[in-house]
């Protein structure tokens, strides 16, 4: 019998241990931190043996394939020494893959894969194709394929998930934009996360297709190098594309071989440049698979977003509150002060994972009129925004953030979450921090 050995008992643990499990195998799963109440409860009712706050050597180093989840670095001392005993390490995705026969569309890029592949997913089922959501989102991949059918998946692959698969292929892949994040993961080399981002293409033959920003510098810069059989398939908002998609006189212009989808980018529910790639990815995925245009015209113009993703609250006063809280680094942060018109009361800080604000400070120096910083701290923010924004205060909990942001804002200002940082300094997670943000929002 196959002994695999599952490290990490998350979602994706979890969900691997599950459907390898149902596949008749000899699997162990091990946490060297605690399991998550609910996690443990469903190891226990399919009978799978696991521990946790330890990894115990003679149970894992006697495996014949691991599956380890993506939080967990190259570098743990466990992973060292499965790699030097030669076993064979993979990721979820990877391992749910070799079981599934569905249709595979993966999205990646450093922002916006959580909001495309919602909107693909979301694309899909208008169509009636029978689609599964499933990566970093929600259920896991591995625990669909054990329990669920599907005819399609949408997968959004971070890059720690493509760094642990060889033979997975997808059918159409998604490649949004690349800028220098987890750089902490990949040697501090910009190089070799690249290169992760770009496992989303192997194994493509001719029949794929591979989908991507034309306008992002570091995308095409690394094309170029690549040989793929993939159709390619670019978006553009600065260049007409015949094959593909672009924008013309204020329409969205997308088209697969002869057949053309336009809609005005008026009439997106995305707002937003960023959106407008998103939606241009969406679009071509759905002239790929043929869905007619006035069901991605519709799906476009009515998805109603993700949460704490530039996420509207409420108006008070003529004052409106907008949550990003997702936004955890300067790029994302960068089209979200882009998207808004007016002045903007900034609510910024928390955890740096080396930003470099040169980036944003045109637009902050443009829209910006007072920044409340929300972190532990603050410094890196005020000492270099001092000079560019009249009012930096700083604050330590949601409730006064949101009570100051609203002092200083005046009628038609936007508050504006959009952090730029992680949020491990003050808040469980991103989502806590948005959730506190919208309920003293909504106390005011
Ligand atoms: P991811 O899953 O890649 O983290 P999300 O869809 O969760 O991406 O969005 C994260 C943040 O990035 C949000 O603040 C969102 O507004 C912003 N964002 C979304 N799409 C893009 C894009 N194409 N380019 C840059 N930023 C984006």
């Amino acid at each position: 019998m196959k002994r695999i050995v599952v490290l990490g008992g998350g979602e994706s643990g979890t969900g691997a241990a599950i459907l390898a499990k149902t596949k008749k195998m000899n699997v162990f799963l091990s946490d060297k931190g605690q399991i998550n109440d609910e996690y443990k409860k469903v190891l226990v009712q399919y009978n799978i043996d696991f521990e946790e706050n330890k990894h115990s050597s003679d149970k894992i180093l006697n495996a014949d394939e691991i599956i380890k989840s993506p939080g967990i670095p190259d570098k743990a001392p466990v992973i060292v020494k499965a790699k030097e005993k030669g076993i064979n390490i993979i990721s979820e995705i990877e391992f749910a893959g070799r079981y599934c026969n569905a249709k595979k569309i993966c999205i990646t890029g450093s922002n916006g894969k959580t909001t495309t592949a919602t909107l693909i997913c979301f694309l899909l089922k208008n169509a009636g194709i029978n689609a599964g959501l499933a990566g970093n989102i929600g259920k896991s991949f591995a625990f669909q394929i054990a329990t669920e059918n599907h005819d399609y998946y949408v997968l959004e692959l971070s890059s720690f998930q493509l760094d642990g698969m060889y033979e997975f292929k997808a059918d159409i892949a998604v490649l949004l934009n690349i800028t220098p994040d987890h750089l902490d993961r990949y040697d501090y080399k910009l190089e070799n996360y690249v290169r992760s981002k770009f496992r989303i293409l192997q194994n493509m033959n001719d029949d794929d297709c591979f989908i991507f920003c034309a306008d992002d510098k570091i995308t095409m810069q690394h094309i170029e190098k690549i040989v793929s059989k993939a159709k390619m398939l670019p978006f553009s908002q600065k260049t007409n594309i015949s094959q593909g998609a672009h924008i013309e006189n204020g329409s969205l212009l997308a088209q697969v071989n002869n057949d053309v989808f336009s809609m005005l980018t008026d009439d997106l529910s995305l707002k937003g440049k960023h959106n407008i790639y998103n939606s241009m990815a969406a679009a071509i995925t759905g002239k790929m698979l043929d869905v007619k245009n006035e069901i991605i015209r519709q799906s476009l113009s009515t998805f109603k977003g993700v949460e704490h993703r530039l996420e509207f609250v409420l108006s008070i006063g003529g004052i409106k509150f907008i949550n990003d809280s997702k936004a955890t680094n300067v790029n994302s942060v960068w089209y979200a002060l882009d998207s808004i018109k007016g002045n903007i009361v900034w609510i910024a800080g928390g955890t740096d994972k080396g930003n470099d604000y040169n980036e944003i400070m045109d637009l902050v120096k443009e829209k910006v009129r007072a920044i409340v910083c929300l972190g532990i701290d603050n410094s890196k923010i005020v000492s270099f925004f001092k000079d560019a924004v009249p009012i930096i205060i700083e604050t330590y909990s949601a409730k006064d953030a949101v009570e100051k942001s609203y002092e200083l804002a005046c009628s038609g200002d936007t508050v504006l979450l959009s952090p730029a940082c992680a949020s491990f300094d003050l808040f469980e997670n991103y989502e806590d921090r948005g959730e506190q943000f919208k309920k003293y929002v909504r106390n005011l």
